[in-house]
């Protein structure tokens, strides 16, 4: 199949398209530049390049969004994952409850402690835990859970909580694809014990670089975070605890200031792209042969990803095709954390993933950041229209 032109309509207006990116974060900083290089100035003026009031701003604001207590800036959504553990106590030989479908780092911070990921299969149609399989997996080791909000949506929180509570466990949430998302009207972020955002540049609120923040409405466990990510150092050069060294630089709060001013429009242009896709779909005739992701009712989705599933072992295929068309897409995540190389000595562990392991091999993520055109996503679902026509599909799985 060769590159096309495809003419396409959006409203009154009629374009040529080409092609539509998987993502282009210059859009989201270009209007906000000048903003930015001037609170940069300031910073470089002032000297004061960690901590101090920009990351203060930012510690605020992400409270507020979350609906927390407290918010405690850190260096990088890896890190806030990390931290939570220490400060919920995570010890060697703990055992953690989390999805083996999630990005690497929300196992890591478990394995880093000494502790076992014990990983938990999915919902097919949230691709979130499935919380009917938590029980099953509690032993006297478990200490806690870790629902990860994938692409935009929160993990079924209430019975997560409820489960959690009769056992003793901590919930600690992984809310790096998951700002400003709402479960039954409550934020990501206060839903746990501690809630873990990554500003990433690719995530929903994303920087010039690395950075995260921790979320709590515990005032003790805020305390020891904020220790902790300072080489558990109070007063200066006295150590209490062994912390790690975990920051927030002034500049990357500077950024994310400028663009926490518009994250409500973020999401909802995440969303009106989410709901013209399936438009789309619909009017291209491909919607039954995809399962299009839907927002639970009672869920505030932020979309960070819109996944589809190709089923039928075709995805890689239609993805090379995507390529040649000038379609960006992506495969998150090609290879569940239960089949990576560097957690092999857990298998014995791990034997009931169904789920996650078809979820690996269906998924596919289209376009659909903030400023993405209606115009772009005609052209996507077009090609992929066309692709579907000429690979073999089988039908949509029944349930
Ligand atoms: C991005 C991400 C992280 C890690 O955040 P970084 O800031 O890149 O360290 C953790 N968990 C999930 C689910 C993520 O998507």
């Amino acid at each position: 199949m060769t590159t096309q032109n495809l003419r396409v309509e959006h409203g009154t207006e009629t374009s040529d398209v080409s092609s539509a990116p998987l993502l282009d974060v210059g859009r989201g900083n270009r209007p906000l530049k000048d903003e930015i290089m001037e609170a940069v100035s300031d910073i470089i003026d002032s000297g004061w390049f960690i901590g101090g009031p920009h990351v203060k701003l930012l510690e605020e604001t992400v409270a507020e969004v979350s609906q927390t207590e407290f918010a405690i800036g850190c260096a990088s959504g890896s890190d806030a994952l990390l931290l939570a553990l220490m400060a919920i106590g995570i010890e060697p030989g703990d055992e953690v409850i989390c999805p083996s479908f999630t990005f690497f780092a929300t196992a890591s911070a478990i394995h880093r402690l000494g502790g076992t990921p014990v990983f938990i299969d999915i919902e097919p149609d949230t691709f979130n835990l499935d919380v009917s399989k938590i029980e099953s997996l509690i032993t006297s080791r478990t200490k806690a859970i870790i629902p990860v909000h994938l692409f935009g949506q929160c993990a079924d929180m209430d019975p997560i909580n409820s489960i959690a509570e009769a056992h003793g466990l901590k919930v600690v949430e992984d809310c790096a694809q998951a700002i400003g998302a709402t479960y039954a009207g409550r934020s990501a972020g206060s839903l746990g014990s501690v809630g873990c955002f990554s500003f990433y540049p690719t995530k929903n609120l994303g920087g010039f670089g690395d950075g995260g923040m921790l979320t709590t409405n515990d005032p003790e466990i805020a305390d020891k975070l904020r220790l902790l990510a300072n080489h558990g150092m109070r007063p200066r050069y006295y150590h209490s605890e062994v912390g790690i060294n975990s920051r927030l630089d002034a500049i990357q709060a500077a950024a994310l200031n400028a663009k926490m001013k518009h994250i409500g429009d973020y999401s909802s242009k995440r969303a009106v792209n989410a709901a013209r896709y399936e438009q789309l779909m619909v009017d291209a005739g491909i919607a039954d042969q995809l399962l299009i992701p839907q927002a639970n009712t009672d869920c505030g989705h932020v979309w960070n990803q819109f996944t589809i599933r190709i089923p039928g072992g075709n995805r890689d295929q239609v993805r090379q095709q995507l390529v040649e068309m000038n379609v960006g897409s992506e495969v998150y995540y090609p290879v569940p954390l239960h089949q990576q190389e560097c957690f092999a000595s857990l298998k014995e562990n791990n034997v009931d993933l169904v789920e996650t392991d078809r979820a690996a091999e269906e998924v596919l993520s289209l376009p659909i950041f903030p400023e993405l055109t209606a115009a772009e996503q005609a052209y996507a679902v077009n090609c992929l229209a066309k692709i579907l026509d000429v690979v073999e599909m089988p039908l949509k799985r029944a349930g």
